[in-house]
């Protein structure tokens, strides 16, 4: 397939048109950054394997009756998607504190929270993806109120099935990010990806605040065995698959 073709360039994936118009080809790449790129680097073998990853979450979801943009995966690092418009909202839900909710209110990490926390941040680059207040996303005419009432729900539902899964694995599901799309029938749909990149995942059978993280945050902090990590989670979530 050749460059030109391509829809949309991201930090980790590349989209393409099919000759479906409903259908786009996602191929994800093993490019990592940080920091909002900030910090780049490769984690070998990424791509397919957080292509496998949210392609079995993504199963998981649908099965619990959650709509998702995922299609099928017609090769390693490829998946067929449902195209959908994409809000620019990037859904943080938290479980435990850690990343920036530690930084910016001193909250300690590994404190879990009374109840989860949905936040919202704007899906921006130049600005950094800063944090929005609800009176900010209709200030912007982001989403109309239903429609945030309709993510907000659909998050909790999604942390809700997401925490019992990675219960299986024996994994403490942290803090993740989620993005939505709107297909052409205006339905909203769960897209982009769920994976080591976008969730922080800590391994239930290590103590030791460096050894148990299982996600992007080995490559942000330099903490190493990045990819051994990522494998150990595809390991995992296979295995709960068949359980
Ligand atoms: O950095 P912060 O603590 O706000 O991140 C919360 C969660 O959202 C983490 O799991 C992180 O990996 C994810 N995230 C992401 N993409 C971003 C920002 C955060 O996947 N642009």
């Amino acid at each position: 397939m050749s460059q030109t073709e391509k829809l949309y360039e991201g930090k980790a994936k590349i989209l393409y048109p099919t000759e479906v118009p409903e259908v786009l080809l996602t191929v994800y790449k093993d490019d990592a950054t940080a920091f909002n790129a900030q910090k780049r680097g490769q984690i070998k073998g990424k791509g397919e394997i957080n292509c496998q990853i949210a392609a079995a979450l993504f199963e998981w979801l649908e099965s619990a009756g959650i709509p998702t943009h995922y299609i099928d995966c017609p090769a390693p690092a490829r998946m067929n998607v449902k195209a959908v418009k994409i809000v620019p909202i990037e859904v943080v839900v938290r479980n435990i504190a850690a990343g920036s909710l530690c930084r910016q209110t001193g909250l300690p990490e590994g404190q879990v929270l009374p109840s989860p926390l949905v936040e919202y941040y704007l899906k921006s680059d130049e600005l950094g993806d800063p944090l929005l207040t609800r009176d900010r996303i209709f200030l912007l005419d982001i989403v109309s109120q239903e429609r945030l009432v309709e993510i907000e729900t659909m998050a909790q539902k999604i942390n809700e099935n997401l925490q019992d899964f990675f219960k299986k694995c024996n994994i403490t599901l942290v803090d993740f990010k989620l993005e939505f799309g709107i297909d052409s029938q205006q339905n909203l749909l769960l897209a982009d990806e769920i994976s080591p990149d976008t969730c922080r995942l800590w391994d239930q059978l290590e103590s030791d605040s460096n050894s148990r993280v299982m996600d992007k945050d080995r490559f942000r902090k330099d903490l190493g065995q990045v990819e051994s990590a990522y494998q150990k989670v595809q390991q995992r979530v296979l295995a709960a698959l068949e359980k």
